[in-house]
């Protein structure tokens, strides 16, 4: 956009990601559609009913198979449907704008172990919230919001040691001078020494990535070689910097503290929906899982609404890690021209519309980060008046 404060990249290029960007919001919007939809026809067709009674004839008093059953039947059919979607959504248009290098078939193992992953997590999950409607039908969503929060810390704690690893090679980062320099940035910011991991990325994808992923005796960073390889030692440090910022800050119990909040608030509308739901189905009650259909609609209609809500909260957290990385390395330059190059090698779109980014954003426009970094760093003691780009970083 012509009002850019930082074309560091070509106007081409920043076509391409617009261009990008609309794909995928047109998918997310297809994939919506299509999630409302298939939910509806399932329950309107009987199709839902059908599934649950035929497993009930066979299994009888054995509701909790019967569920499991369901659960493992209803979510590989979902899947089956949205598959097409999946590939073209996930693989084609990375492969078309070159940010994948996969095979199909290597994508393909990838996706296969992604749905059997979705299928265990969901028969888990869904198991569970079924045992509370049984036996506890009046507080079933404060258990439910319970086990949300076990859930989440588990899977948290899982992800960097056994979720990660089954997509991306995960290893301690051998570059002595970063660990060296990455232990300094820690001890100096008074952060536990936390390791620092290397994230094979390159094999799959040209898109860079860095996390902090994990609780307790897991968390660690984890940096994308795809970042180790084109990025100078400064600019990987500020990128540190903003990941011991999240650690600092202890963002990932804040985002699973916020994301409690808003499960509890989802499974109290659910509940109070879903009374009058079943009736006018003519579900047997909440716990018959025929009615399954209602239950994920209740769900997911909240989360739509709840989205800009938990990424409006991201992204202030986001901008925290942000002015951390400025105030501890003393400088926004570093952090700039990473964040520069990683929208330039992510195909981001520099400065989205405003009311896409509070919708769907869960990261602030770069943008927005590139000037909030610059102000930042003007407002630093001993900052120096004014700084050589202040005229470009005032523009409109
Ligand atoms: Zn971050």
């Amino acid at each position: 956009m012509s009002d850019d404060p930082a074309p560091a990249s070509p106007p081409d290029d920043d076509l391409r990601a617009q261009q990008y960007e609309a794909i995928h919001n047109r998918l997310f919007l297809l994939r919506l559609a299509l999630t409302l939809g298939l939910l509806w026809a399932y329950l309107l067709t009987g199709a839902s009913t059908l599934l649950a009674e035929g497993l009930r004839a066979r299994f009888g008093g054995w509701w909790p198979v019967v569920n499991a059953l369901y659960t493992l039947i209803t979510l590989f059919g979902f899947s089956a449907l949205m598959f097409p979607l999946s590939y073209f959504g996930d693989y084609a248009v990375e492969r078309r704008y070159g940010l994948s290098h996969q095979t199909p078939e290597g994508w393909f193992l990838d996706y296969l172990k992604s749905l059997g992953l979705e299928l265990l997590l969901g028969i888990v999950f869904f198991s569970a919230i079924y045992a509370f409607l049984h036996f506890l039908p009046g507080s079933w969503w404060v258990w439910a919001t319970a086990f949300y929060v076990l859930f989440a810390v588990v899977l948290s704690s899982l992800a960097p040691v056994l979720i990660l690893p089954l997509f991306h090679k995960i290893e301690p980062l051998e570059s002595p001078e970063i660990v060296a320099a990455a232990e300094d940035l820690a001890r100096q910011s008074g952060v536990r020494v936390v390791g620092v991991f290397r994230w094979g990325l390159e094999e799959k994808t040209e898109a860079a990535n860095a996390a902090l992923a994990g609780l307790g005796r897991t968390r660690r960073i984890l940096l994308g070689d795809t970042l180790l390889k084109g990025y100078g030692r400064d600019e990987i440090l500020a990128i540190l910097a903003h990941e011991l910022g999240h650690y600092r800050h202890s963002d990932i119990a804040r985002l699973i503290t916020a994301g409690t909040v808003l499960a509890a608030l989802g499974f109290f509308i659910a509940q109070a929906a879903l009374k009058g739901l079943v009736v006018a189905f003519r579900f047997g009650g909440p716990d018959d899982i025929g009615s399954f259909p209602l239950l994920v609609f209740c769900l997911f209609l909240f989360s739509l609404v709840a989205m800009p809500f938990s990424n409006a909260y991201s992204r202030r957290r986001e901008l925290a890690a942000d002015e951390y990385a400025v105030r501890s390395t003393g400088s926004a330059a570093p952090l700039v021209s990473s964040l520069n190059k990683l929208a330039a090698q992510n195909l981001a779109v520099r400065r989205p519309a405003a009311w896409l980014e509070f919708l769907l954003y869960s990261h602030p426009s770069i943008a927005r980060r590139i000037e909030r970094a610059r102000l930042v760093e003007a407002r630093l003691p001993g900052a120096k008046q004014p700084p050589h780009d202040a005229p470009r970083a005032r523009a409109p």
